[in-house]
């Protein structure tokens, strides 16, 4: 007899290798076969697997206290934790409240932009706009703010009707116009939006400064956030930066919107915040924004019961000193770059090779579909990467038209050298068997 499944897996009854353990950036499951971390798990572990030091702060900070409820007491590691990231921050980004997801900390920034009004006695500002192309959160809240079709179709009925503006997908432009000549459009149309809506009745706009789950890395053009921050300035709409993905050195810098001159009102972070040693993430809100609830009620109407836990504040505060003492950021650059320009060289030996982009290690691979009659060849490169020994990440680059076509390669930011080398030995491997089922 079979044994029968208890668990729901991603895909119920379908089997899934079975984690054993792991170190830097390999992984190794129960029947001993090893694979390359390419995708960080999905872009949450970026100091790379089995780290000693962290796992004695765990260790160190349990055996003192791993829980308390927020309302009745403080820790030092959640204190400590939220001034570190406030010296890390832009501007006067100084405020922290701590979730444990990344969907938990976009919904506690939308509801923080919207009580910034309400204690301004403006009641009207409610609507969120957004991206075509973006992922901010599975809840209904912030599954209404994401462009995702796959995610949002079984629930459209239910999703709060939040507008959304075209993403900035220079390569498939949306108004067919060419990056040196668009005036940037796609920024503008923020401007003509909210100018539609009525600003009164705006309270912010959320984006991912490079764009991950709905864009393989989709990455805005220069001028593009200037241009963003500008509009939201002039109609008193806050700018939400989701960095849940891009924040803590994926991209080469701290965070994602340090590529733009642009300092965002609010800024989440997840994944790389702890890097998947502890679920953790935070919505991080401004002087500017906090003043009027400073000055009013001074309830952030928000958290959970697990909020700022000394246990997860503690390990996140240890991932953040790593992730400085050993230089990830910077290394994240190098080896992006790296990276990118050996991926680039090969788009001249496999035609499918549509687009390469991204910043650091946040690499996006887009594929012409054109050339392929699987029904899925996202679904197919991940396939032939995992039987190769490499994971990477899906991703969506619809919805002009295409959708599953991309996929990230998002390694650790630990990455050395020799294991750039391998990690592209299993990806030429990948592409070869990959360039035997493409069309002429
Ligand atoms: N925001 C972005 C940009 C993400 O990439 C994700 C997850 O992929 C989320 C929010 C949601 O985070 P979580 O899966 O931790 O809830």
């Amino acid at each position: 007899m079979t044994k029968r499944d208890y668990l729901i897996k991603p895909l119920v009854g379908d089997c899934y290798p079975t984690i054993d353990r792991g170190e830097t950036i390999y992984l190794w499951d129960k029947q001993g076969k090893k694979y390359i971390d390419g995708s960080s798990g999905a872009v949450a572990a970026s100091i790379g697997h089995g780290v000693k030091e962290i796992i004695d702060e765990m260790v160190k900070q349990a055996s003192k206290v791993a829980f308390v409820y927020r309302s009745q007491f403080t820790s030092e590691a959640a204190e400590q934790l939220a001034e570190k990231i406030a010296q890390l921050t832009p501007g006067d980004l100084n405020w922290s409240f701590f979730v444990n997801s990344g969907t938990e900390a976009t919904e506690t920034a939308m509801k923080m932009a919207i009580q910034h009004f309400q204690e301004r006695g403006i009641h009207t500002k409610t609507k969120i706009i957004s991206r075509s192309m973006s992922y901010h959160g599975i809840t209904i809240g912030s599954l209404s703010m994401s462009g995702h079709p796959l995610r949002r179709k079984r629930f459209t009925s239910l999703l709060e009707d939040y507008p959304m503006v075209e993403a900035p997908y220079c390569k498939r432009c949306p108004f067919e116009l060419e990056p040196e000549s668009c005036g940037l459009l796609c920024a503008t149309a923020l401007d003509r939006t909210i100018q539609k809506l009525g600003s009164e009745n705006v309270a912010a706009f959320i984006a991912e400064p490079i764009v991950g789950a709905a864009g393989a890395a989709l990455t805005p053009p220069k001028g593009y956030y200037e241009k963003i921050k500008e509009i939201c300035d002039k109609h008193d709409v806050l700018l939400i930066a989701d960095e849940v993905m891009t924040g803590i050195g994926r991209t080469g810098e701290m965070f994602g919107m340090n590529h733009w001159s642009c300092v965002p009102d609010l800024l989440v972070l997840g994944k790389g915040l702890a890097a998947g040693y502890t679920p953790i993430a935070a919505a991080i809100a401004s002087d500017r924004v906090m003043q009027p609830i400073l000055e009013g009620s001074r309830l952030v109407m928000s958290g959970h019961t697990f909020s700022a836990n000394p246990l997860s504040a503690s390990i996140a505060l240890a991932v953040l000193n790593y992730v400085e003492k050993n230089g990830l950021v910077q290394n994240s650059k190098i080896q992006g770059e790296k990276i990118k320009l050996k991926l680039k060289e090969w788009q001249k030996e496999y035609p499918f090779l549509f687009d390469v982009r991204g910043e650091g290690l946040l690499i996006g691979i887009e594929i012409n579909d054109d050339l392929f009659d699987c029904k899925s060849v996202t679904n197919r490169v991940i396939e032939i990467a995992k039987n190769h020994g490499l994971l990477l990440y899906p991703s969506v680059s619809g919805p002009y038209g295409r959708s599953e076509n991309s996929f990230l390669l998002s390694p650790p930011l630990v990455i050395t050298d020799a294991q750039v080398n391998e990690l592209l030995t299993l990806l030429k491997e990948v592409f070869n068997e990959l360039n035997q089922e493409a069309k002429e």
